[in-house]
C-alpha cells in the first residue's frame, strides 16, 4: 500500500515557524479513527476492554485520546501508573503487566487497585511481603507456552527464550495458590509473538488461552473474568506489506470464543488487549530535516533528527518508511543512507534507500513512529529528545511536550561542585 504522510509540506513550514525541528508529531484523527475500529471489532465481546501499553507512548494528552473510548493503561513500572493516573484511569482501567518488578512499584499498583497481571509465580510470596493477607479481588497470571511458535505465513518467535510469563505447570499452581489467598476472580495474559502481521495471531493465541482456561477453571475450581491477549498486532512498516485489518481479527477471535467459551459455559468472559504498536504507530511520524549531503563512497543524506529521537532502525534494523515531503509523487532514483549525528555508524534512518532527489532543507516525515518512537529516545552523545505536537482534529497543532534543552539534560548535575557552569 502507498504510504502518504498524515502532513503536508505547506503544514510543516508552519509548523516550524514556531516549533524547529525535529519534532514527533501525532495525528488525533486518526487515531480517533482507529479506536473506533477497535472497538467496533470487539464490540460482540460484552466486557472487551483494550489497555493501551503505555510505553508505546507514554503522553498523558495520547492517553486522555484513548480514554475517550474507555480504553485503559498497560502499566509496568512507577512512571506509567503516575501516567495513568493523570489522566485519571480507576483501577479497573490500569493492568499493570510488569516483570522483575519492585516492591515498591506492585505497592503503588495495589493501593490504585490496579489489575495487577503477576509475571511469575514467586512474586506471589514476594506479594505475601508487600499486602500480607489482603489480596484484591481479581488477579492475573502471566503464561508462557515455551518452545517456538510458528504461524502460517512463517512469522515465529522463541516464547521458550523470553524472559517472561510461567510454565503451564506453574500457571496451575499459581491460580490455586491466589484461590487460597481469597482471590476471587482471575484473567490470563500472553504476549508470544511480536509485531505480527497477520490476522491470525490473535485468534491463535485465543485459541490456546481459551483451551487453556477451561481446564483450569475445572481442575482449580475457579471462575475466570477476562483473557488478555496483550500486545502483538503489528502494523505495515513497509509500503509492500499489507496492513492488518481489525475487523478480521475480532471476528477470528470471536469464531474461536463460540466454539470454545460458550459450549464450556463460559461466555461471560471479557476479552482484553493491550496493544501499543496497532494504536499508535502509524499515526506519529519523526519530522526532520536535511541539513548536510554528503559524497564518499556511499551518499549521505545528513539529517536534523538522530537515533535518540527513533532508536527502531538503530536497535532492531528497522524498515521505517521515509518520504520528502513535497516530492510524495517525484520518481525515486536516488540511493541514499540517511544519517543522524551519533558517533555511531548504525545511527541511520535508511540504507541504501531509493528516494527523490534530496536538497538541503528538504523536510523528511519518518513514518510509523507514533509506537516505540519517541518512547526509546535516549541521551547519548548529549543529544537531547524532541518536542511532541498533537496535530488536532481541527487541523491546529498543539505541543504537547516541549523539546529537552540543555539544562534538563544537566540538571542530575545539581548536586556536584559543577552546577553553576551547567545550569542556566
Ligand atoms: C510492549 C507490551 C505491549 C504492547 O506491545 P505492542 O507490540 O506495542 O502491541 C503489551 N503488553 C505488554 C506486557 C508489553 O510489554
Amino acid at each position: 500500500m502507498e504510504k502518504r504522510p498524515f502532513v503536508t509540506k505547506e503544514q510543516i513550514e508552519k509548523i516550524t515557524k514556531t516549533y524547529p525541528t525535529p519534532f514527533h508529531i501525532y495525528d488525533e484523527a486518526g487515531i480517533r479513527k482507529n479506536c473506533e475500529a477497535v472497538k467496533e471489532a470487539f464490540a460482540w465481546n460484552k466486557g472487551f476492554r483494550e489497555f493501551f501499553a503505555v510505553k508505546a507512548t507514554p503522553n498523558p494528552y495520547i492517553m486522555k485520546i484513548l480514554s475517550d473510548y474507555d480504553f485503559g493503561f498497560d502499566c509496568s513500572s512507577e512512571a506509567e501508573l503516575i501516567l495513568s493516573g493523570a489522566v485519571k484511569a480507576d483501577g479497573e482501567h490500569i493492568m499493570f503487566s510488569s516483570n522483575d518488578t519492585p516492591a515498591a512499584e506492585y505497592k503503588l499498583a495495589y493501593d490504585m487497585g490496579a489489575i495487577i497481571n503477576l509475571d511469575d509465580i514467586t512474586h506471589i510470596e514476594f506479594l505475601d511481603g508487600i499486602i500480607g493477607d489482603k489480596y484484591p479481588e481479581i488477579m492475573s497470571c502471566r503464561f508462557n507456552p515455551g518452545g517456538v511458535v510458528t504461524m502460517s505465513n512463517g512469522i515465529m518467535d522463541n516464547p521458550g527464550d523470553a524472559k517472561y510469563g510461567m510454565t503451564e505447570e506453574q500457571l496451575f499452581e499459581a491460580y490455586r495458590m491466589l484461590k487460597e489467598r481469597g482471590v476471587k476472580k482471575f484473567g490470563i495474559h500472553a504476549f508470544i509473538i511480536s509485531n505480527t502481521l497477520t490476522n491470525d495471531y490473535y485468534p491463535m493465541l485465543a485459541g490456546k488461552l481459551f483451551e487453556l482456561v477451561v481446564r483450569i477453571e475445572k481442575e482449580v475450581g475457579i471462575k475466570f473474568a477476562f483473557v488478555n491477549l496483550s500486545g502483538g498486532v503489528g502494523v505495515a512498516y513497509r509500503p509492500d506489506q499489507t496492513p492488518n485489518d481489525i475487523k478480521i481479527i475480532g471476528e477470528g477471535v470471536r469464531k474461536k470464543y463460540e466454539e470454545i467459551l460458550v459450549p464450556a459455559g463460559m461466555g461471560d468472559i471479557a476479552i482484553y488487549t493491550e496493544m501499543g504498536r496497532f494504536m499508535l504507530a502509524p499515526y506519529g511520524e519523526l519530522i526532520t530535516k536535511a541539513i548536510h549531503e554528503k559524497h564518499t563512497y556511499k551518499e549521505y543524506v545528513g539529517v536534523d533528527a538522530c537515533a535518540a529521537n527513533l532508536m527502531r532502525p538503530a536497535m532492531y534494523g528497522a524498515y521505517h518508511h521515509i518520504t520528502v515531503l513535497g516530492k510524495e509523487d517525484a520518481p525515486c532514483d536516488h540511493k541514499y543512507d540517511i544519517t543522524g549525528s551519533l558517533c555511531e555508524n548504525n545511527d541511520k534512518f535508511a540504507i541504501d534507500r531509493m528516494l527523490p532527489v534530496i536538497e538541503k532543507g528538504d523536510y523528511l516525515a519518518i513514518h510509523d513512529a507514533g509506537a516505540h518512537g519517541f518512547s526509546m529516545g535516549y541521551n547519548y552523545n548529549g543529544r537531547l529528545r524532541s518536542a511532541e505536537l498533537l496535530l488536532q482534529t481541527d487541523g491546529s497543532v498543539k505541543l504537547i511536550r516541549r523539546a529537552e534543552t540543555l539544562n534538563d539534560y544537566f540538571a542530575t548535575f545539581d548536586v556536584t561542585d559543577y552546577k553553576n557552569d551547567l545550569i542556566k
